[in-house]
């Protein structure tokens, strides 16, 4: 059950509600030994499930990577394709900030 509005997982549409409303940011940096690495910043780990939505970005654009702290770390230069992969999965495309 879902605890915000109290309906079943699968009636709910609360988490499809906070991805139309989330404004994130990406962008990619360099660290150490030159391994780069996709940054996904401004997910509310309160309103979303940040775990299921890096299994998913991770699926899509078949990288590694992980969540912490309200951010995910992909393995490897996504600016190109991110966007379309998180619009996929339901966010609007003019809360995407890539930089
Ligand atoms: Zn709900």
């Amino acid at each position: 059950m879902c605890p915000v509005c109290g309906l079943p997982k699968e009636l709910c549409v609360c988490q499809e509600i906070a991805r139309e409303q989330q404004r994130i940011s990406v962008y990619s940096i360099k660290r150490r030994f030159g391994k780069v690495v996709t940054i996904v910043e401004g997910v509310d780990e309160k309103q979303l499930d940040l775990k299921d939505l890096t299994k998913r970005l991770k699926s899509k654009l078949a990288c590694g990577g992980t969540a912490k702290g309200g951010r995910i770390e992909l393995q490897g230069y996504h600016k190109a394709r991110i966007k379309e992969a998180l619009v996929e999965i339901g966010f609007s495309p003019e809360m995407i900030d890539v930089k």
